[in-house]
């Protein structure tokens, strides 16, 4: 299979220059592999995607110079395939319904320490019954103890880094999805969630290189186990720094970092932004 790469960005807002050097890291290695670069609009979470913002991508990304494989992918379009594989996993038992609101799953959690990975069960027949019945709110949850018997190799799981994880991880990793507890794999507000959008995605796009900041190397643990459960291939992953601004911070949409169109608004070239980066 030839080389391919992707972007993925969420239309929750304007790029600025991290998605800049993550959208060339991948765009370069694609043209020095001589490979394909597709483009992906993550926009499965639609109280926060706008499409202003995807008009904008698209016109951020060509100002920088990127060209990508038309036609790009927008999630929004084939919520029925994801569900597809969610009713999938849960005819194998792989998944179960969640009722525990967000207050029930934080009880006993001081506002400063993280959230404790979640590990459940399905409840009996008849009290998920009434709870439907009632029109109870529910998540679908993987079963990890279920994903483990269901997987002969589940130790085994691994995946090839040729970045670096933030504690240096690289070469032949072993995946440890059981570090983010039971994920939650479709909410009844966003109706299907990230890592099962990305696995089904970056198989159906022939995506062999995920090149990515280090700041979504957590994720990968959990996309490996995804893809042995559902049985597409695994990617070689990349996983790059992460841009830092002046005062050494990464730059973030909430710290409302100075967009590209900013940045173009008031002068600045694509190459005094590749200069800017060392790329
Ligand atoms: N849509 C994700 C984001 O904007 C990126 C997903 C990925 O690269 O796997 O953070």
């Amino acid at each position: 299979m030839s080389f391919t790469t992707r972007f993925a960005p969420s239309p929750t807002g304007y790029l600025h220059r991290g998605h800049a050097f993550s959208a060339l890291t991948a765009f370069q290695a694609a043209q020095e592999a001589g490979g394909r670069f597709v483009l992906r609009i993550e926009d499965i979470d639609a109280t926060r995607s706008r499409p202003e913002y995807e008009a904008a991508i698209l016109e951020d990304l060509a100002w920088l110079g990127l060209a990508w494989e038309q036609p790009v992918r927008r999630q929004s379009e084939h919520l029925a395939d994801y569900h597809a594989a969610i009713e999938a996993l849960r005819e194998r038992g792989l998944v179960y319904r969640c009722f525990k609101t967000r207050k029930e799953l934080d009880i006993g959690r001081a506002p400063h320490e993280p959230a404790v990975p979640y590990r459940g069960a399905p409840l009996p027949a008849d009290e998920e019954a009434e709870r439907l019945s009632r029109g109870e709110a529910f998540a679908w949850r993987l079963s990890l103890d279920a994903a483990q018997a269901a997987l002969g190799g589940f130790a085994d799981l691994a995946f090839v880094e040729e970045g670096a994880g933030p504690g240096g991880e690289t070469g032949l990793v072993a995946a440890r999805p059981e570090t983010a507890g039971d994920i939650v794999l479709a909410r009844k507000d966003v109706g299907v969630a990230y890592h099962l959008a990305v696995v089904l995605d970056d198989a159906l796009q022939g995506v062999t290189h995920v090149i990515r900041g280090v700041d979504l190397f957590e994720a990968a643990h959990i996309q490996r186990l995804l893809q042995a459960l559902l049985g597409l291939p695994t990617p070689t992953y990349h996983h790059h720094r992460l841009l830092l601004g002046p005062d050494g911070k990464r730059y973030a949409k909430r710290d409302k970092a100075q967009t590209l169109r900013e940045l173009r608004a008031a002068g600045v070239t694509p190459c005094d932004l590749l200069a800017e980066m060392g790329l």
